[in-house]
């Protein structure tokens, strides 16, 4: 028999191998060699081990990690560790913190060479058929959370080298049974987020003196986030700088600066993409079914019109090494990806095409605490509209990024005091908020330069919107605006203009709130006083328009009125009346009808924002989390 490296009595929870079995907890000897772990009944009196119940074969075993404890948990149930192996978790409790480590460590050092390890687990127990932490009900579905490269022993050069490394002196060491002193590092669920491993998945040359450049596919250590875009970081050679925050990844999603690795992509969505393309040779890689295995999905048109899509498993060869086909083996998957870029050898065609769903160009960004873009890098191309400052054309930004440019029409902006705010401006960034790029104010007229959003303003959207609606898509789009909104309120910014005019859509329908702030720089009397003809009276609430009190609870109220808009599909609020009358109505308590489309569901949300009292509107955090609420609800039947 191979010789003992651990052995403790341990607290065993059954394995409730079938969903109904009851959950028992009892005392096992358990005993860790190099080649199994077994555990023996308990005899306190004789102290000494008793008949086998049962063992794992430490080949197959898929991971070791600590466990949530339960809430509430007795003492003797406060250091749950978890093995995770073919048949499911098997959860064992150390007596203390130090036991608990030394057998992750112990178990950890054993399976390292392990030709399946996870790359994510479940961090909460399995229990009454669901694990606890994401609910999936499947014992075999994949985990929720990545294994932190720094926790575990399963790091990537590790696991993609062909032979097990040859002991290291402190493994020849545990052959004689020492007791270990005690870890340095401790075991932490969740993991830490002090020193935090990025990969570059763009290049980024630095912009301004502060920045550091990323090489993509480099990693780089966090060191400080004063800012959601701007992380300070260091280089592999100690240099440091500001770094994009949205130019790089967690580090242990070791693909992610692959082109061709679709993260998240299911096998469906992977079709429907290559079949968009309609490339033959058009390919990508994603996370098969399999937990821990990889697909390669690839789209042909050899044999013939329209094209078929093939998936191919990345299979792993005892030596650990990775093939597709044919048995051409490789140290790792992207090598296998390289050589099959060249070669089809067994596959139905080369790798020819990438297709992925990331934007594989980087999104435009300045410096870190830059704002003045260079006008002589940007080139009109089209002209979009007229808004209260002037023109907006479309064009292309260092040629390569689209971007929608407001050139402000001289006497129609106080500028200074804009050129002022617009340096805030540059850090506000949501996914449902247009970004703002950058301006150019050495020049008359100065140029405001943001996101292009190439379907337009929402309320042109909604009033050319395919007939029957889409019911869930209008709450969808309630829910983008509310997302961007909450995320304003939370930076304390009043939006002052929400409206459907002063929101864009994008290619996929997502919509996005523009025009933040920006009134308190137009130059118009009708526009910005309240009894102006331009003054949005229609969207707002009593407070501002009988004393100008704006707040984030008066851009609640002109979200419930953009609510309306939506569910109308862009009609005009209080049609029949003139700003006057809407004045006197309003503060009146007249409020705005049901549109057919709104349930009294939808209703009542929409009602709660036009509270008389700003205090008694919801907050914008309140909302989204309703309207989440809402959709998933209409989403399950
Ligand atoms: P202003 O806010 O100066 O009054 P707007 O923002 O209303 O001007 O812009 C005028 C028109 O230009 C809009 O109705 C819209 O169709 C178009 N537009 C403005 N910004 C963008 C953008 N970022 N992407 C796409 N279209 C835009
Ligand atoms: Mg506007």
């Amino acid at each position: 028999m191979a010789d003992v490296i651990l052995e403790e009595v341990l607290l065993k929870r059954s394995q409730q191998k079938k969903k109904t079995s009851p959950l028992n907890y009892k005392e096992r000897q358990f005993v860790l060699t190099s080649e199994k772990l077994s555990y023996y009944d308990y005899d306190p009196e004789k102290d000494k081990r008793k008949s086998l119940k049962g063992s794992v074969d430490v080949e197959k075993i898929r991971f070791v990690e600590t466990v949530i404890p339960e809430e509430n948990a007795i003492p003797e149930r406060h250091f749950p560790f978890q093995i995770i192996y073919d048949e499911g978790p098997l959860y064992v409790f150390a007596k203390n913190e130090e036991s608990r480590k030394q057998w992750i460590r112990k178990l950890k050092n054993v399976v390292r060479f392990n030709k399946d390890l996870a790359q994510k687990y479940h961090p909460w127990f399995w229990v009454d058929g669901k694990w606890l932490c994401c609910q999936q009900e499947s014992k075999q579905a994949m985990g929720c959370r990545k294994i932190e490269p720094k926790n575990s022993a399963f790091t990537h050069s590790r696991r993609i080298s062909r032979k097990p490394l040859p002991p290291t002196p402190l493994e020849r060491e545990e052959k004689i049974l020492r007791p270990l002193p005690p870890e340095p590092t401790s075991q932490v669920l969740p993991p830490l987020a002090t020193e935090e491993s990025v990969i570059a998945i763009y290049d980024y040359s630095s912009n301004s003196a502060l920045d550091l450049q990323l090489i993509k596919g480099d990693q780089y250590t966090v060191l400080e986030k004063p800012d959601a875009n701007w992380w300070k970081a260091r280089n592999k050679y100690g240099q440091e700088g500001f770094i994009p925050s949205n130019y790089v990844t967690e580090a242990g999603n070791e693909f992610d600066g692959y082109d061709w690795y679709c993260k998240g992509m299911s096998r469906n969505q992977a079709e429907s993409l290559l079949k968009k393309e309609n490339k033959d040779g058009g390919f990508l890689v994603r996370e098969s079914s399999k937990p821990g295995k990889f697909t390669v999905s690839l789209y042909t048109k050899v044999t013939g019109e329209p094209g078929t899509c093939r998936h191919y498993n990345i299979c792993t060869a005892p030596q650990g090494q990775f093939y597709l086909a044919e048995k051409h083996f490789f140290e790792s998957i992207p090598e296998l990806i390289n050589y099959h870029q060249h070669n089809s050898a067994g596959l139905v065609s080369r790798l020819k095409y990438i297709v992925s769903n990331k934007n594989l160009r980087a999104p435009a960004r300045l410096g870190y605490g830059e704002w003045e873009i260079d006008p002589r890098q940007l080139t009109f191309l089209k002209e979009l509209g007229n808004g209260q400052f002037g023109v907006v054309k479309y064009g292309k930004w260092q040629g390569v990024n689209d971007v929608a440019i407001k050139m402000i029409k001289e006497g129609s902006m106080s500028e200074d005091d804009f050129i002022e705010e617009a340096k805030v401006m540059m850090k506000l960034q949501h996914t449902n908020l247009v970004q703002l790029y950058g301006v150019c104010t050495k020049q008359r007229p100065i140029f405001i330069v943001t996101e292009f959003l190439v379907n337009g303003c929402l309320l042109n959207y909604l009033q050319e919107m395919m007939k029957p609606v889409n019911l869930v898509y209008l709450l969808e789009m309630c829910r983008d605006i509310s997302s961007g909104m909450e995320y304003l309120e939370s930076q304390k910014f009043i939006h002052r203009d929400l409206a459907a005019r002063n929101c864009l859509v994008d290619d996929c329908g997502t919509v996005k709130v523009t025009d933040f702030g920006l009134s308190r720089y137009v130059l118009d009397d009708e526009y910005t006083s309240s009894a102006g003809s331009k003054f949005p009276v229609r969207w707002s609430p009593p407070e501002v328009l009988l004393y100008c009190k704006f707040s984030s609870k008066s851009d609640v109220w002109a979200f419930g009125v953009l609510m309306w808009e939506v569910y109308t599909l862009g009609k005009m609020p209080y049609e029949r009346f003139n700003n006057n009358e809407i004045v006197e109505k309003v503060t009146a308590g007249l409020r705005l009808y049901r549109p057919q489309n709104a349930n009294e569901t939808i209703y009542t949300l929409m009602k709660n924002c036009w509270h008389e009292k700003p205090e008694e509107r919801p907050s914008f955090h309140e909302i989204h989390s309703n309207i989440n609420d809402l959709l998933y609800e209409l989403q399950e039947d």
